[in-house]
């Protein structure tokens, strides 16, 4: 049973009819570019579709999180990945938070003109020493008269190379998880430097990059929700931002399929397809299942998260199972293409490395263990030896 309704399937296709003619055709030319146009942005911005889930005093439409699977699902069918980590990373990772905590100021200034697409924003928390520890994270942020002035340096950054705002994680008070604030800071702010983009192996269509901060002067009004209180906003948007990598995995599953499918009963050997061997059918077969699996897990997740129940276990769990899935997946899918899986001309060998990535972004599968281990009884028990 599909979990969506008349509305999401019309936004559906009005969506496919865009990635259609206007993303597709292109999506090579953005891979070799290392990132996505800023028309782009406009392009899908005009229309609505970046704002799905913002609020509707401030551009967006206020849908649920459905809205955002099928954004993410059409998206990946252009067949780079990279685009869907791209315009995601802006309109769900850097732009929801702000709408969620932040003032009337900050989604005026921010919020509106992300679901425009005319000001584009990255999440800005990795830094070279602290990744899956937040809580170590050393940008500083001191205040003086009404600004914060920031020291310190990100990486990893999506969108750090074309972005006009970085939602960047500071340390306002003392060590550990408490002394973190949000912040939004401008890219044109004095003292915001923007590295070259980073070489990454896959996702090319959306670029990477290094943010420093050098005595960077930013408005202390900029702050998204309490001072010290960022911690907490970035473990609720970690939950948007894996069922996002999710979904990403699971559509991008699905393609590798199609692909392998549509191979496997073209190409022939010993004088048969190939899918007239039953190894393939069964590998094929076992992909397959996995991808539901993945898929289930991932729609259950979003059902209790739409419905506001508790569910940092069961977005653990399908981040994970869709992650890890999608390497094995990937590899049973590349391998049935024989030589070709090696040649940048076949989209398999592409998929493939792009699948390398969501075992990490937004939490990586060790910290997804520790999540569902935590949360259900796992850890130690006290005075236990
Ligand atoms: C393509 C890409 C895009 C990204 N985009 C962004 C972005 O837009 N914004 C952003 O802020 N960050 C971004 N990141 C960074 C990403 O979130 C981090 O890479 C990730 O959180 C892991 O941090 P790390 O790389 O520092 O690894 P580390 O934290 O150093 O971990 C290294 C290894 O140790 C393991 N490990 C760590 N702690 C534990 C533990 N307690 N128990 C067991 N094992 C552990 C990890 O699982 C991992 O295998 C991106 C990364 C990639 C690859």
């Amino acid at each position: 049973m599909t979990p969506f309704l008349q509305e999401h399937e019309m936004f559906r296709r009005s969506l496919r009819e865009l990635v259609g003619r206007e993303i597709a055709p292109h999506a090579l030319e953005w891979e070799a570019a290392g990132a996505l146009p800023r028309e782009l942005f406009r392009k899908l911005g005009e229309p609505g579709f970046l704002g799905v889930r913002l609020s509707e005093a401030h551009g967006g439409s206020g849908l649920d999180f459905w809205s955002t699977a099928v954004l993410v699902q059409e998206l990946v069918r252009c067949g780079s990945i990279g685009v869907a980590v791209s315009v995601l990373a802006h309109a769900e990772f850097a732009t929801k938070v702000i709408d969620r905590a932040g003032t009337d100021e900050l989604k005026e200034l921010f919020v509106g003109p992300a679901a425009a697409g005319e000001r584009i924003g990255a999440l800005a928390v990795t830094e070279p020493d602290a990744g899956s520890d937040v809580g170590a994270i050393r940008t500083r942020a001191v205040r003086d008269g009404g600004d914060y002035v920031v020291n310190g340096t990100k990486t990893f950054i999506t969108n750090g190379s074309i972005a006009d705002f970085a939602t960047t994680a500071v340390r306002t008070g003392g060590p550990g998880h408490r002394g973190i604030s949000l912040v939004v800071i401008p890219t044109d702010a004095p003292g915001f430097r923007k590295s070259q983009r980073l070489r990454k192996i896959g996702c090319h269509a959306s670029d990477t990059a290094e943010l420093s901060f050098e005595d960077c002067r930013v408005p202390a009004r900029y702050l998204v929700g309490p001072e010290h209180g960022g911690f907490k906003l970035i473990m609720q948007g970690f939950e948007g931002e894996r069922l996002v990598l999710a979904l990403i995995c699971c559509q991008q599953m699905r393609l590798m399929w199609e692909e392998a499918r549509r191979y496997g009963h073209e190409r022939k050997a010993f004088g048969q397809p190939l899918l007239g061997f039953q190894v393939w059918r069964h590998r094929l077969a076992d992909a397959l299942t996995s991808i539901e699996a993945a898929e289930a897990l991932t729609y259950r997740a979003i059902d209790l998260y739409v419905r506001g129940e508790p569910c940092n276990q069961e977005i653990s769990m399908a981040k994970l199972f869709a992650a890890e899935a999608s390497v094995g997946v990937a590899h049973g899918c590349a391998q049935i293409f024989g030589g070709n899986r090696y040649m940048e001309e076949y989209a398999i060998g592409r998929l493939q490395r792009d699948s390398l990535a969501f075992s990490v972004g937004a939490g990586t599968s060790e910290v997804m263990r520790e999540i569902i281990a935590r949360t259900s009884g796992l850890e130690p028990r006290e005075g236990a030896r």
